[in-house]
């Protein structure tokens, strides 16, 4: 099968996963669609973005949007922690939810802890991120926020531009989920590091002595920042990418995954492949795992 830059078919022979690792591994990934990742190490559970709550097109377009219970429940077995890089539906919408659920700390902007408060989270739960190179310690995970942008993916704009500036109360229009502050989230650990990059941009400036063993890059908009994918590598150094935010996000998880229309996956692994560096590439399925071997 030949896939053009246009197509949104994937190969299965992309994939490369293997079962759930024991609490005991040292660090793993599991990619859970979008931009969303479950970061294990130490038994410790750190999500990325997580969005499983995912609407069908005809729910964003009529409808208003609210995290999904039952899917939170089939996919969360445990959490100690979500931390949020920007604060539109798909990246911020189930933060709360899974921390009322399991007690987590959720690390998000002012925009996104707004969102925490309308769900009904203590401040007790919540830390705000500004994105100014602070960290955090968190069980295993050494967390840091560092300021980055969102791609100017629709027509050469940033979707949903402007901050979530009062407390938001769902369900809601998708659209009251405004991008706010953007950041590169950093989690060091004993067994290595791992940077994730949730929309596909980036400020150099900012990620000088920032280096990751793992980059979860996202894919989906990098056409509109010149250089992407070579500027991310060579900025952060990985030793493995694994894409994101390449699947179709308002089809069930659990049905077909497609790539959203121009994403070009394919184009993706080649930009990857041609990096002076070369690190190497994995593409998770969704629910999929990667553990990490130094
Ligand atoms: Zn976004």
């Amino acid at each position: 099968m030949a896939f053009s830059r246009f197509s949104t078919a994937i190969d299965p022979a992309w994939f490369a996963d293997e079962p759930r690792p024991s609490n005991a591994c040292g660090l793993a990934i599991q990619w859970l669609g979008t931009a969303g990742f479950r970061v294990m190490a130490g038994g410790q559970h750190f999500w990325l973005d997580p969005h499983l709550s995912r609407h069908s097109l005809s729910d964003l377009a009529f409808g208003k949007i609210e995290p999904r219970l039952d899917q939170i429940a089939a996919d969360v077995d445990a959490a100690d922690a979500v931390a949020v890089g920007h604060s539109h539906f798909d990246h911020a919408l189930d933060a709360p939810a899974i921390a009322a659920k399991t007690g987590a700390r959720v690390y998000g902007s002012s925009d996104t802890l707004n969102w925490c408060r309308g769900y009904g989270l203590p401040e007790s739960q919540l830390v705000e991120l500004h994105g100014q190179g602070e960290s955090f310690r968190q069980g295993p995970f050494e967390l840091k926020a560092i300021l980055s942008a969102h791609s100017p993916i629709l027509a050469g704009r940033v979707p949903l531009p402007g901050r979530i500036d009062a407390i938001l109360r769902g369900p809601a229009r998708y659209t009251r989920w405004r991008v706010g502050l953007t950041f590169g989230l950093h989690l060091n650990t004993a067994a290595g590091s791992v940077y994730h990059l949730g929309s596909a941009n980036l400020v150099e400036a900012e990620l000088s002595g920032i280096t990751a063993d793992i980059l979860l890059c996202c894919t989906v908009g990098r056409q509109s920042v010149p250089n992407f994918t070579r500027r991310a590598v060579a900025a952060l150094q990985p030793k493995l990418v694994i894409p994101c935010h390449w699947d179709q996000f308002w089809r069930p998880l659990d049905g077909a995954t497609r790539q959203i229309p121009g994403n070009d996956l394919a184009g993706f692994l080649r930009e990857v492949a041609d990096c002076p560096s070369a690190p190497s590439v994995r593409v998770l399925p969704i629910r999929g795992w990667a553990v990490w071997r130094a």
